[in-house]
């Protein structure tokens, strides 16, 4: 099936069409069919009806028509005997008158009647009273006693004359008698009366025949009427009545009347035909069918006839109908197929006009299509659906129309807008590069305004220390000079002079204080102004944190008791030991101890060391004041301070815990602090533990597996999370933390350019939308600095805008919420990106070719791509032109080598070489082995 909407209209309507005639032609038809069958059966059923009835009438008519007849002759028999017997009344009268005897009376009168003859040669007889014959044509009966003639039936025949003549006078009287000339007895219907006065009995018939011979003639007449009639009528097309008698005769047949057809057979029983049509006639309503065969198929009997019979006893008659049965259904047929026919037509009809209909309604939204494909794939806005069709496609052109014009309008809107966005674009750009610029620059003078402060500061204290140093000096000399000498030598009972030596007294010891404050602060100003300008000098030596905390806290103890305070020492390890400056780390736990005593007032304080992972951990906890949660970052800024300055009486100078951070910073650790208001607070930092940094030494034997360990256990690429909102940044820190990445973490675009231009990460999570500048005005900055250049970035945002962000230089886009999955195929994908992590490239130096070349080979099956080298100078360029990861050098050439590097192009090549192992070389050098530095 087609799937526009013409198509299914047209298959709907043709399939409820055919459905429909289909339906009609199975179920009507079918009908039709059986009724006309019925209906043509019946017809033939009455008509042999109304033949019966014709038969019926017409036979009532005959036996009317006999009955008459013998009436008529009865009366003609009464008219010529009365006539006879009057002629011989003239005979008695002579007699009588004398004119002749008697006995000549009666001679003469029987000779008269003996001659008398009527009708069909009919004659008279008289017998006497003793059964005599009188007169009869008969000579042999003259003269002869009759009363015992029987006919041939065995029945008298005068008797019963003369009796009723006796009796009644005259009567009728019925025999059998033969005719004159002929011997053969027919029935014969006698009248006599009696003539009393000569006792005679005259008698005289008629031959019963005769009347029959004119029914016969009425019957034949009858049957002649019939015959008409039978060939007027028509059962089915070829269909006929036919009757027969019960002598199997055929009486009246289209071809076969009067011809005996009592041997014709039923070519499918075997038995006779005409037989079986008389038993049929038992059942008249019910077809008797036979098989028969046609005009135009002489000798084949396989047509089915039917036949209706019914019996007519008065006549012995049978009449019956037959009909080729396909008679019967053929006009059933030809109207089925007459409705079939117009079926079809009306079909052919119907879907013409359901086409032409179809296409009035569809053609209007083919218009529409049209046009619609036009604005949606060329644009054009300004066509006009055509309105046409019916009502509902007129109103939908009209409606498109106006829809087409609202989309021109906001069509040529949005360009409008456009336009003005890339303007404003265009400005914003100008804008931000404007600020970039300035950014660069304020940055710029901000480090040149540190510098200059740093120095001012150190420059300032030392001017302040000496003149201080004196004050001090001597408010302690007077403080001394007034208690020993002073004091004593005073009159103290003098109440005002008392008073006065007190006020002198305090006075002096808050200058003292305040000088040692002073002191102290320009100490501390001094020492941060160092550190940050890195002026200090740093002592490199192994030193053990257990030993540092039990030198600080040697020293604090009496402050804790003299503030009644515990102080209780957890060490999880029997030394932990780092890389650094003792004293430097001593005074960052002093520090911390002191801050904890300054602000405990009840409980005490609890000091922890353990070993985590590679580093040492140090704890100082206190359970005093703490610190409220929006200051715990900003306590390690400098003269930053919890409460009021202004109002309360600061207690230190706000720059301990800066320079703890300085001091930790150097040692490649952090320091934080943890704290819940009113309850307490707990100051942390870990350093890295002693042999854990970039060097390792590594035996000659097993080296493979050594660097091959060592390359995976190292620790993994460092990641800047830059985000406003801290919830998102703990938790990309998290996932990044359980997949073995270290992170950084900015809060703003400030922070993430200055720790991506001093930590150098490997890798970049940058959000867009941040307070102030955004993350594009950041991706800006980065890409335009040499040094973050090729720091690759994932601009993470809720904005979908990564054609922006690429085009800035981003590697990569994230949309807000991150998922894990995704967050570290694109993580991976971008440092990947950066060098095949799976193929190191080493380079291996050694003067022993044999060695060489078996670490190389062995290496090189390990996946690590190598450099091979001998130890010529020129070669061990080329290869480090190549910037290997790992370097491995025997120490044979190693002082060669260090030399080197002192190349600055050289030394460029290998900034990011992450690792150079000195190996020892073989068993000669014994256990040596050197930083790279
Ligand atoms: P100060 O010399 O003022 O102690 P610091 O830099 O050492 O300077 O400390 C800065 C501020 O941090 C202190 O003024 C104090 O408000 C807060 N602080 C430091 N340590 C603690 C602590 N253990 N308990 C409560 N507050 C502390």
């Amino acid at each position: 099936m087609g799937s526009s909407l013409r198509q299914r209209m047209l298959f709907v309507m043709i399939g409820v069409l055919i459905v429909t005639t289909a339906t009609y032609m199975f179920l009507v038809q079918k009908e039709v069919e059986k009724e006309m069958s019925e209906a043509e059966e019946q017809a033939a059923r009455n008509v042999l009806r109304l033949v019966m009835l014709n038969i019926e009438s017409k036979y009532k008519d005959l036996l009317f028509y006999k009955k008459a007849a013998l009436e008529r002759h009865k009366r003609e028999l009464k008219n010529v005997t009365s006539l006879v017997v009057a002629h011989i009344d003239e005979y008695y009268e002579k007699y009588k008158r004398g004119l002749l005897s008697e006995e000549e009376a009666k001679r003469q009168a029987a000779e008269e009647v003996r001659r008398l003859r009527y009708g069909n040669n009919d004659y008279f007889f008289i017998v006497d009273r003793n059964y005599i014959t009188l007169s009869h044509p008969f000579p042999e009966l003259i003269g002869k006693n009759v009363s015992d003639l029987k006919d041939i039936k065995g029945n008298y025949v005068v008797r019963p004359m003369m009796e009723v003549a006796l009796k009644e006078g005259e009567g009728f009287t019925r025999y059998w008698w033969r005719r004159i000339g002929d011997e053969r007895p027919v029935e014969k219907l006698s009248y006599s009366v009696f003539y009393p006065k000569w006792q005679w009995m005259v008698g005289t018939g008629v031959y019963i025949d005769d009347i029959e011979k004119e029914a016969k003639k009425k019957l034949d007449a009858i049957i002649e009427e019939l015959r008409e009639n039978f060939s007027k009528i028509k059962i089915g097309q070829t269909g006929y009545l036919f009757l027969f008698n019960g002598k199997k005769q055929m009486i009246i047949h289209p071809y076969l009347s009067g011809k005996d057809v009592s041997d014709v057979k039923n070519k499918q029983t075997g038995t006779y035909l005409i037989e079986d049509l008389m038993k049929a006639a038992r059942n008249p309503e019910v077809p008797f069918e036979y098989l028969w065969d046609k005009p135009t198929d002489r000798g084949n009997y396989k047509y089915i006839k039917q036949s209706y019979v019914s019996y007519f006893p008065p006549l012995d008659w049978y009449v019956a109908s037959t009909v080729y049965k396909d008679e019967i259904t053929a006009p059933a047929e030809i109207l089925s197929r007459k409705i079939f026919y117009l079926s079809i037509v009306f079909l052919g009809v119907v879907i013409v006009l359901s086409m032409v209909f179809s296409d009035t309604l569809v053609r209007p939204i083919r218009n529409l299509i049209k046009v619609m494909k036009n604005v949606t794939e060329e644009g054009t806005t300004d066509i006009q659906v055509p309105i046409e069709g019916v009502t509902e496609t007129r109103q939908l052109g009209e409606i498109f129309n106006r829809m087409l014009k609202s989309i021109n309008e906001a069509v040529e809107a949005k360009d409008r807008y456009a336009r003005k966005l890339e303007r404003f674009n265009e400005e914003l750009e100008r804008t931000v590069q404007q600020r970039t610029r300035e950014l660069l620059e304020a940055n710029k003078k901000l480090q040149e305004l540190d510098k200059l402060k740093t120095d001012f500061l150190s420059t300032v204290s030392h001017e302040l220390r000496t003149p201080l140093t004196s004050v001090l000096g001597f408010a302690r000399i007077i403080k001394k000079r007034l208690d020993e000498v002073v004091i004593p030598s005073v009159n103290i009972k003098d109440k005002k002079t008392e008073r006065a030596v007190r006020q002198v007294r305090d006075n002096l010891e808050i200058i003292i204080a305040e000088g040692e404050r002073l002191t102290a602060l320009i100490n501390d100003v001094l020492d941060i102004a160092k550190i940050e300008s890195g002026r200090i000098e740093w002592r490199e030596e192994d030193v053990d944190m257990v030993d540092v905390f039990e030198r600080a806290t040697a020293a604090m103890l009496s402050l804790v008791e003299g503030k009644g305070l515990y102080l209780r020492k957890e060490y999880e390890v029997g030394s932990a030991v780092v890389r650094g400056d003792r004293d430097r780390l001593i005074q960052v736990v002093t520090n911390l101890l002191s801050n904890a005593i300054k602000f405990t007032d009840r409980g005490g304080i609890v000091c922890r060391v353990g070993v985590r992972e590679a580093v040492v951990r140090c704890e100082v906890e206190d359970s005093g004041c703490g610190i409220p949660t929006e200051m715990l970052e900003g306590v390690f800024e400098k003269f930053k301070q919890v409460g009021e300055t202004l109002t309360e009486r600061p207690k230190g100078t706000g720059l301990g815990l800066p320079i703890c951070r300085e001091i930790v910073k150097h040692h490649g650790g952090r320091i934080w602090a943890e704290s819940e208001e009113g309850k307490g607070s707990r100051f942390i930092f870990e350093l890295p533990l002693k042999g854990v940094d970039m060097t390792v030494e590594i035996p000659k034997e097993g080296l493979i597996e050594s660097i091959q360990k060592h390359m995976e256990d190292r620790v993994g690429e460092r990641i800047l999370i830059v985000d406003d909102d801290s919830a998102i940044r703990s938790m990309l820190k998290q996932y990044l933390h359980d997949r073995g990445y270290e992170t950084e973490e900015a809060s703003d675009a400030k922070e993430a350019i200055g720790k991506a231009r001093s930590l150098r990460p490997d890798l970049i999570l940058l959000d867009i939308m941040m307070p102030g500048l955004s993350g594009y005005d950041v991706l800006r900055v980065l890409k335009n600095d040499e040094i973050t250049r090729d720091i690759p970035v994932i601009v993470v945002s809720v904005l979908e805008d990564k054609q922006r962000a690429l085009m800035l230089g981003a590697s990569d886009y994230l949309t807000k919420p991150v998922y894990e999955g995704e967050l570290f195929d694109k993580i991976k994908k971008t440092l990947g990106e950066k060098g095949d992590r799976h193929k190191i490239l080493v380079m291996i130096i050694d003067g022993d070719k044999e060695t060489m070349k078996r670490m190389a080979m062995a290496m090189r099956s390990r996946d690590f791509e190598v450099i091979e080298c001998t130890g010529d100078k020129e070669e061990i360029i080329e290869g480090l032109r190549r910037s290997p990861e790992l370097i491995l050098v025997d120490l044979d050439i190693l002082e060669g080598f260090k030399s080197l590097l002192e190349d600055e192009e050289i030394r460029d090549k290998i900034v990011n070489t992450r690792f150079v192992y000195m190996i020892k070389g073989g068993q000669r050098n014994g256990e040596e082995s050197i930083d790279s530095g």
